[in-house]
C-alpha cells in the first residue's frame, strides 16, 4: 500500500493551512447560531463569538467522514487544532 500524501493548501474560508477537499467548518451554516456560510459564530445576545461553536466543527467532521478522500483525516485534524 502506498501512502497518499495529502495536499495541504490556504483554506479559501479561514486562511488556515488546510488538506485540499475538507470541510471547513465556516464553509457551512452553524447548527447552533445559525450563523451564514463565511461568517463567524454568533452568541445568542449578538455579538460575534471568537470561536466556533463546537456543533459546526462537529459537522465539518461529519461531511468530511462521508467524503473523505483519507481514512486517518480526522486525526489530522485534531492534531493540527
Ligand atoms: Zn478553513
Ligand atoms: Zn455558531
Amino acid at each position: 500500500m502506498s501512502a497518499t500524501k495529502e495536499q495541504r493548501g490556504e483554506c479559501a474560508w479561514c486562511g488556515g493551512d488546510a488538506i485540499i477537499g475538507t470541510t471547513c467548518p465556516r464553509s457551512i451554516e452553524c447548527p447552533q447560531c445559525g450563523a451564514f456560510c463565511g461568517h463567524p459564530c454568533k452568541r445568542p445576545s449578538g455579538h460575534r463569538a471568537p470561536q466556533l461553536h463546537m456543533s459546526r466543527i462537529t459537522e465539518a467532521e461529519r461531511m468530511d467522514r462521508e467524503h473523505a478522500p483519507h481514512g486517518n483525516l480526522l486525526d489530522g485534524w485534531r492534531a493540527a487544532r
